[in-house]
């Protein structure tokens, strides 16, 4: 079942209660992520998220209570959660996919003044965030923990040419990271050209308007004529991921990253998949490990993320910071402040 959720309000709730084993947090920034727009715009799956509920899950805070039962965290201290903590003992995470967990613990709500983080999500899935670094910065620990677990997939190399398809908060995410591992050259698409000049500042070396230019063509010209050893798909459209495929060299990987709407379908041309050893994978959100290696990799800076924060807005304002984020050439991410 898919809802359409246009019907986006502020309203008093009632603060959590904390039983055994819970942590009640005081949310001091919670980031906006394309999954919050999608809900907000088209709907999701019932699976995922019920509705109506809070939203949100990108988020920082404080620690205001400590369930029964817990010697850690301590009240006071600066922390982040979730938003996801699998079971670690149903069949996939018996096989170390815990990203793919059967039984996996969502916690959305992060739009709020108060977050209640789950007894078995507190010892799965919650850090302490170092002094030096921002609220706002670690709440991006979990689009940053999703897309180290699909480069890690992708295989992604020093020396690599990796083409981004949408220059996004996620493209963005992708380019600062491929960066770091050692790409030799990045290209990214989009079809605005606000965002390709904020990309080209974050370190793109090359940027192709899809609206203006025929893409396949620039890639080639941007690759001696061979294609991306790497194609990262980050938008989440059946177009896109089938242009993904076509930016590819020969033997390369196409990392189809973005969620397309359910129930859809693309089609790929067997060929290139047999003569052209095309590998295409495709990888959804994140382990714990990667939770922990993405705000360790904030923390030291290694990724700096601090520029993806364009704005910020109180949580008052939550309605009208997505109608900015639907219509906006410029903002990446907006961070709530409740
Ligand atoms: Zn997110
Ligand atoms: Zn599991």
């Amino acid at each position: 079942m898919l809802y359409g959720v246009k019907d986006l309000r502020v309203e008093d709730v009632e603060t959590p209660k904390v039983g055994s084993g819970e942590v009640l947090v005081r949310v001091k920034a919670a980031t906006t992520c394309g999954t919050d727009l999608k809900i907000f715009q088209r709907g999701y799956v019932e699976k995922v998220i019920k509705l109506p509920t809070v939203f949100g899950h990108e988020w920082a805070g404080d620690v205001v209570e400590v369930g029964e039962g817990l010697e850690w965290p301590r009240k006071g201290m600066r922390v982040r959660a979730g938003n996801s903590a699998p079971c670690l003992h149903c069949f996939m995470c018996s096989k170390g996919k815990y990203n793919l967990c059967e039984n996996m613990i969502w916690l959305w709500g992060a739009y709020a003044e108060y977050i209640k983080v789950p007894a078995h999500m507190v010892l799965v899935n919650m850090q302490e965030i170092p002094p030096h670094i921002s609220y706002e910065e670690a709440a991006i620990t979990e689009p940053l923990a999703c897309v180290l677990h699909g480069i890690e997939e992708a295989r992604v190399k020093m020396g690599d040419c990796v083409a981004i398809i949408g220059a996004g908060p996620i493209g963005l995410l992708h380019l600062l990271t491929v960066k770091k591992m050692g790409a030799e050259k990045v290209i990214m698409t989009d079809l605005v050209d606000e965002r390709l000049e904020f990309a080209k500042k974050l370190g793109a070396d090359e940027t192709i308007n899809a609206g203006k230019e025929n893409i396949e063509e620039a890639v080639r010209k941007a690759t001696g004529g061979y294609g991306a050893d790497i194609v990262i798909e980050a938008i989440g459209q059946p177009a896109t991921w089938e242009q993904a495929l076509r930016l590819v060299r020969k033997g390369g990987t196409v990392l189809e990253f973005g969620g397309c709407p359910p129930g859809t379908k693309v089609q790929f041309n067997t060929e290139q998949l047999h003569y052209g050893e095309t590998i295409v994978l495709g990888t959804f959100h994140a382990t714990p490990i990667h939770f922990r290696k993405a705000l360790n990799l904030i923390a030291s800076k290694t990724i700096n993320v601090a520029p993806l924060i364009t704005r910020r807005m109180p949580l008052e304002k939550i309605g009208e910071a997505f109608e900015v984020l639907a219509t906006s050439k410029k903002e990446i991410k907006i961070a709530i402040q409740p």
